[in-house]
């Protein structure tokens, strides 16, 4: 219920505005978003990329005119080759979603957003890196897979993204299990109707496993985004029975959670990657993070009442 509310809320611009006007929820948010500007955000990778990976992601999604989604790529172009000229390339790559690039656009947004990936995709290219396309809400699903699928043929590194709580997703997991395919397996972030996703968090883990089993014992470079050590022993588990090497898949984990977790696989030498957002956009990836733990939203509301008892 908690959940369901916090995502409903994500998506309020009057909740938009009273949390993100709160001076007080800045010191909560600090701990999921690296900085408000790439230079403030540069030092956080400096240090993550000492013993992991990570994957960078300029805040922003479901933008409302073209112009804001020219000032993505901008900016992400401006991302990869900050990431170029400070030697972060070969430990840093770059997440996307498709809404901050135009998808959802009356007119030829699909069109638009596959044009601004494939500049971006480019950019990442030049500088020896590469994209990962988040996932969105399932409406978004198709459209997401088939700009992935257009993207791959160019940049064939191009990686995906699947929900495990979608009921689709074995079968988006079989098509996506071919050679050199990098496909990132995570829960899933949204509040989805259980016509199309399970609601229960059981199963939502039973279908993990079953896609996991899939992408591991297929050709391609599974990324394992979970915090869930349960998961993370199963993971390890089918990575061995399927004879894979270390370089052979890799954990994901976000910036800010478990960070116990990711130094204790870094040292066994796992390869880790940490998923960094930056910039001033924070307000739907934070109000996500709060809905994955209810511990989160009761330190959130003690911050944020702090700062309506000031105004
Ligand atoms: C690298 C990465 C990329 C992702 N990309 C996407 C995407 O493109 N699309 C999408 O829909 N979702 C994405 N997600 C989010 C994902 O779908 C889940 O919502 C999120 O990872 C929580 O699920 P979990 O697997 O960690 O398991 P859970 O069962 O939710 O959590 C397991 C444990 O992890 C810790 N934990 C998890 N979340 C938090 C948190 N917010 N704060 C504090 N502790 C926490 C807790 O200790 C918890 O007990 C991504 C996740 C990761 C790690």
């Amino acid at each position: 219920m908690l959940r369901t509310l916090l995502l409903l809320a994500a998506r309020s611009p009057r909740c938009r505005d009273f949390v993100t006007r709160s001076p007080l929820t800045r010191g909560v948010v600090r701990r999921f978003v690296a900085g408000d500007t790439l230079d403030a955000t540069l030092p956080v990778l400096r240090q993550l990329t000492a013993d992991r990976h990570v994957t960078v992601d300029y805040l922003g999604e479901d933008i409302t005119d073209a112009e804001q989604a020219s000032r993505t790529v901008d900016a992400y172009t401006h991302l990869l080759t900050a990431l170029g000229e400070h030697g972060l390339a070969p430990r840093a790559e770059v997440s996307v979603k498709l809404s901050a690039l135009g998808l959802a656009l009356p007119r030829d947004g699909a069109q638009l957003a596959l044009d601004h990936a494939r500049q971006i995709c480019a950019a990442a290219e030049a500088v020896g890196t590469t994209v990962t396309v988040d996932m969105e809400d399932h409406t978004t699903t198709d459209a997401t897979l088939d700009i992935v699928h257009q993207l791959r043929v160019d940049f064939p590194r191009t990686g995906a993204v699947l929900q495990a709580y979608l009921r689709r997703t074995e079968a988006d997991c079989r098509d996506l299990a071919v050679p050199g395919a990098r496909v990132r397996l995570c829960k899933g972030a949204y509040d989805e109707p259980a016509t199309v996703a399970y609601r229960d968090r059981a199963e939502v883990d039973r279908s993990y496993v079953r896609c996991l089993r899939i992408l591991m014992d297929g050709p391609g470079y599974p990324m394992v985004a979970t915090h869930d050590p349960r998961l993370l022993r199963i993971a390890a588990f089918l990575a061995r029975s399927a004879g894979r090497s270390a370089d052979s898949y890799e954990y994901q984990m976000l910036y800010g959670v478990r960070t116990d977790l990711q130094a204790a696989l870094a040292d066994r030498g796992e390869r880790v990657r940490v998923y960094v957002p930056y910039g001033e956009q924070w307000y739907g990836y934070f109000m996500r993070r709060l809905a994955e733990r209810p511990a989160n939203t009761a330190f959130f509301a003690r911050a944020l009442f702090a700062g309506g008892a000031v105004r």
